[in-house]
């Protein structure tokens, strides 16, 4: 029997997402803030323990606020992992920021905290780590290591929705909880989307009146709506953050369904895991850490060469299914070689680079297709 083809993704409706999209329209407000944008705050902060949710058009413009709020200006140093996607590092770079790239672990993509301290200058103003997979990174060392040097810490928790970090004293802390500032994304390759869509999360109090200000084009228009004052103005910088009540309710279906979603997802990766683990020995298969949970956002294995990954690409492909693999380390991309006129080695980001496949992974994927996806994976290391 011939399968059909396997896309990589696709994105998931619940079902009730054209419904509360009319319900938007007709409610006559549209613009951003309107009722489902204040049903999705209420829904993560209650749910997670966010101090303070806003909704943003992207988990771009998320990190683009954060850049803005602790006030990141010319020279200052920001450490981040260099196995990370492109909008990490443009919305410091944006700010005038330069960019210290810290390699990744050996058994995770997410940076390796080891090296953090290395890195640091008088110029260090902030660690961004990626919590990539949705695995967390070390909070407790990184919190630790920001609070001695006096740094913020804003998490990339981009692919981390539903996904929790285990402390040494065993607290179970949502991702995205942790740092100052925290971005998220709903874009529609994320597990809860709404097309495109993401999420500023803000801990530190000291940053929420002027996030609000920053989101709405730098005008105090949110405290005149909530009668605080009686006009508003220009009063800080700012841009046009926020989405349209529209693209809320389309977010609001999805996070009904967040609990039937994850377990589904979570399904889906414990059959990869179990029908490739006896492959440990020829691929690196994903590392869940000791003080990470799983929000099966990603299954991917890693190769030993871009050689090697090349071959099961194509393997893949001849048998009608689609493997992705992910970022080119920032540190090799044209934009940072040209601007900072140096080429950086950092072995396991590079690694990574050549290196790691996405397995197709989404709702919809039936049990018998991750089989067949598995049984080709199986069947390329057979005859290796
Ligand atoms: C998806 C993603 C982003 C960008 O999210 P957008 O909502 O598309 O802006 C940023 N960082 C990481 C790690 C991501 O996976």
């Amino acid at each position: 029997m011939k399968f059909m083809h396997i896309p990589f993704n696709k994105p998931y409706l619940t079902g009730k997402e054209t419904a509360y999209i009319t319900q938007a329209v007709e409610s006559g407000k549209i613009s951003g803030d309107g009722m489902f944008t204040k049903k999705c705050h209420q829904f993560f902060e209650e749910k997670y323990g966010f101090k303070k949710c806003l909704l943003t058009t992207s988990c771009t413009d998320a990190l683009e606020m954060a850049a803005i709020l602790i006030d990141v200006k010319q020279g200052d140093e920001i450490i981040m992992p260099s196995y990370t996607f492109v909008s990490t590092a443009n919305a410091f770079v944006l700010r005038g920021a330069k960019i210290v790239f810290c390699d990744s672990r050996k058994d995770h993509p997410g940076l390796d905290e080891d090296l953090i301290e290395t890195l640091i200058t008088p110029k260090t103003k902030a660690i961004v780590p990626v919590h990539y997979a949705g695995v967390a990174c070390d909070m407790d060392k990184i919190m630790s290591i920001a609070n001695k040097h006096n740094l913020f810490v804003v998490e990339d928790a981009a692919q981390a929705i539903d996904s929790f970090y285990i402390g040494a004293d065993g607290t179970k802390k949502s991702l995205g909880s942790i740092g100052h500032l925290a971005a998220f994304s709903f874009h529609e390759t994320k597990n809860i989307m709404s097309g495109e869509g993401g999420m500023l999360v803000i801990n530190d109090e000291q940053f929420t009146k002027r996030a609000e200000i920053i989101r709405e084009k730098g005008t105090n228009r949110s405290a005149f709506f909530r009668g605080e004052i009686d006009k508003y103005g220009w009063v800080d910088i700012g841009s046009s953050f926020l989405p349209s009540d529209i693209l809320a309710a389309f977010l609001y279906a999805q996070l009904e369904h967040l609990d039937d979603i994850q377990n589904k997802r979570k399904k889906i990766w414990d059959i990869y895991s179990a029908e490739l683990k006896h492959l440990a020995n020829k691929i690196q298969l994903p590392l869940v850490s000791e003080f990470a949970t799983n929000n099966a956002h990603m299954f991917y294995v890693i190769t030993k060469s871009l050689n090697e990954r090349n071959g099961l690409i194509e393997c893949l492909k001849i048998n009608n299914i689609n493997c992705v693999f992910h970022y080119i380390s920032l540190n090799k991309s044209k934009y940072f070689v040209e601007n900072n006129k140096v080429v950086i080695d950092l072995p396991q980001s590079d690694r990574y680079s050549d290196c790691l496949l996405r397995l197709p992974m989404f709702y919809e994927l039936k049990e018998s297709y991750v089989k067949k996806v598995c049984a080709v994976i199986n069947q390329f290391y057979s005859s290796l």
